[in-house]
């Protein structure tokens, strides 16, 4: 008898343009690892009994997406360091009795920038835009990776004040006002983990915060990317990243903590890249 592969997904609301489901089907076919991989899109209200189905039927491995990360984290039994601290997770792992949740965002985010863009984060003073999931998922991996200090601005502001309480580093971690973007000097490194890209929003950035050597860096990817990249450029900065190295690099962590084995990252990266020529990052 022909054992059923194990079936892992991803959850999110929508989720059709999820790129998920083709990474991990790549990973697996370097590897030789027998599973299924699709993607389910679920409305906020159904995440938590969709969850309970699929470990029911077979679901070994869940990420997250949005708008769902902070619910999953909430649903998880227990949670890793890299979650507990973003309140936010995109990695579960069915234990064969409760989920258990990681965050690979911001380990996926510092790979791909020192290591595929081969940047050195130390020591930059570093604007992170937006505090939701995202946000809190790299914050701390940006700060662990020697970024010198980080301001949080966000569109609602109780948001950015409870992440830099949950980061826990006063005196490093600072909470600003949007409106007030322009009187706290040059950034080294802007992070952008709004969504504003993806719903039509304007993000209203004084060219100022940025010089030469900045580091601008979208953590959405193709068309969403454009209009922040698009400023960062006109801005003057150095370099202008999206999201999708990242995107490849947060795969391949989620992928190495289900199958105990890393993939390469270089060909599926590769190959995305090369789908979405348009979008290759700056200089
Ligand atoms: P959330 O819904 O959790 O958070 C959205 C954030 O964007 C909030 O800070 C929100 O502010 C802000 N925002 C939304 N619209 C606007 C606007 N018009 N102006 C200013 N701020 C706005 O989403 P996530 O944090 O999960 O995702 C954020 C982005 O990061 C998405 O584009 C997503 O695709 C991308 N991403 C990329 C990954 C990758 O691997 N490359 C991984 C994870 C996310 P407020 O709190 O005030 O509403």
């Amino acid at each position: 008898m022909t054992a059923v592969p194990a079936r892992y997904a991803v959850f999110g609301h929508p989720v059709a343009h999820s790129l998920s489901p083709s990474i991990h089907a790549a990973f697996a076919r370097q590897l030789g690892v027998a599973m299924s991989y699709e993607a389910i899109d679920v409305a906020p209200e159904a995440f938590a009994n969709a969850l309970g189905v699929f470990a029911a039927s077979g679901g070994r491995g869940a990420n997250i997406t949005l708008p769902h990360k902070e619910a999953a984290a909430e649903l998880c039994a227990r949670l890793g360091e890299r979650a507990r601290i973003a309140g936010a997770a995109n990695t579960l792992t069915f234990d064969g009795t409760d989920w258990v949740g990681d965050n690979t965002d911001g380990a996926g985010l510092v790979r791909d920038l020192t290591e595929r863009q081969a940047l050195d984060l130390r020591g930059r003073r570093t604007l992170l835009l937006g505090a939701g999931g995202a946000a809190r998922g790299v914050a701390p991996a940006l700060l662990d990776a020697g970024i010198d200090e980080l301001y949080v601005v966000n569109r609602h502001t109780d948001r950015a004040d409870a992440l830099v309480d949950a980061l826990g580093q006063p005196g490093r971690v600072h909470s600003r006002y949007w409106d007030d973007l322009g009187s706290h000097g040059l950034f080294d490194c802007v992070v952008n983990a709004t969504s504003a890209g993806r719903n039509d929003g304007e993000l209203a950035l004084p060219m100022g915060i940025v010089g030469p050597r900045t580091l601008a860096v979208d953590l959405s990817y193709g068309d969403a990317a454009i209009p922040f990249l698009a400023w960062a450029r006109g801005a003057g900065c150095a370099q202008a990243i999206d999201g999708l190295g990242m995107l490849v690099e947060q795969a391949a962590e989620s992928f190495a903590l289900w199958h105990g084995k890393r993939p390469d990252t270089s060909a599926v990266y590769a190959e995305l890249r090369a789908r979405a020529p348009s979008l290759t990052t700056a200089d």
